[in-house]
């Protein structure tokens, strides 16, 4: 039976693209019941088998196996998210993007980290921060890109980064999402909130996604993803493990399970003190830690 890509999901069609390197048409499918019955529907990014029923008519028959599954957008199969933080208009906010990286090693996903707006760092203080950002995040293991959507800049390594993977990108509103993916995709005229706001209407009013084709062998979703952000599904001792840096030192502290907040003997903490791991880091964990404990206390 062959296999495709999902690319596409709406009102129960499912948009498969043949494998079949050769193949440009997309079979519109709908999936076989068996799948409702048991509590499973295709995603957008699934590989799948399908039959065909006509020319470009099929049936879903089997999904294969999924390497990783988000909610938020619904898709399977995303391997790297790619987090967009404007150094300015609005202003990096460091804070949220340790929060976006704790969401994406907890989903499994790998995380770039996408500067934009380079064009709008007027001094050196704003490249100053700029620079130590790009050295702490990419000092802990993550490529770091930074681009402008006005000048052009910086988009070939971030599409030479997705080679051969789907990702999602996210972010929050107004730091360049749409900017940079019709930069990244020529010919895709993705609204910006230059002109929604010109036009006077919200963008990614639809609800739907769909993989957008970077190049032969790399996928990007349309749709920003991780918009709760609100460690539902977390436990505050699988925190730790979502600040990747503290993971070699968390394994000796004195105590199993060390939350790495006051606990004698933690060599996080540690760590901390001999500058080995950044404080702002740090911080941000100890808030999260925090706002987990608050969450837990509520339910
Ligand atoms: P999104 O909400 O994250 O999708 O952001 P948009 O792509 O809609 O961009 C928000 C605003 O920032 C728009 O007015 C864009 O024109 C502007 N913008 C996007 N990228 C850049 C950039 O690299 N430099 C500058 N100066 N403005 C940008
Ligand atoms: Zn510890």
């Amino acid at each position: 039976m062959p296999e495709g890509l999902i690319i596409k999901a709406l009102s129960g069609y499912y948009y498969v693209l043949p494998e079949e390197a050769q193949e440009h048409r997309v079979i519109t499918c709908r999936a076989r019941g068996v799948f409702k019955k048991r509590g499973l529907s295709p995603l957008v990014g699934d590989r799948v088998k399908y039959e065909l029923s006509g020319e470009a008519e099929g049936t879903v028959t089997e999904i294969l196996p999924r390497r990783t599954e988000l909610i938020r957008p619904p898709m399977a199969n995303a391997e790297t998210a790619v987090l967009v933080f404007s150094v300015a208009e609005p202003d990096l906010n460091l804070q949220l993007l340790d929060k976006f990286l704790v969401h994406v090693e907890s989903a499994g996903l790998q995380p770039f980290i996408c500067f934009t707006k380079r064009d709008l760092i007027r001094d050196e203080k704003g490249k100053h921060e700029v620079d130590a950002a790009e050295r702490l995040y990419s000092g802990i293991g993550y490529p770091v890109f930074i681009t402008s959507a006005i000048h052009g800049m910086g988009f070939e390594p971030v599409k030479e980064a997705l080679k051969g993977k789907i990702g999602v990108f996210a972010g929050q509103s107004g730091v360049g999402k749409s900017s940079m993916l019709n930069a990244l995709v020529p010919g895709l005229r993705l609204e910006t909130n230059a002109i929604s706001q010109k036009l006077g209407r919200g963008k990614h009013t639809t609800r739907h996604v769909e993989l957008i084709r970077l190049t032969d062998d790399a996928w990007i979703a349309d749709t920003p993803g991780f918009s709760q952000l609100d460690f539902m599904d977390l436990e505050p001792v699988q925190l730790g493990n979502c600040f990747v840096e503290f993971v070699p030192f968390a394994e000796s502290c004195r105590f199993r399970g060390c939350l790495h907040h006051n606990e004698p003997g933690c060599s996080v903490i540690e760590a901390v003190e001999q500058g080995r791991i950044a404080s702002s880091r740090y911080k941000h964990y100890l808030i999260f830690l925090q706002e987990m404990k608050d969450k837990k206390r509520r339910y």
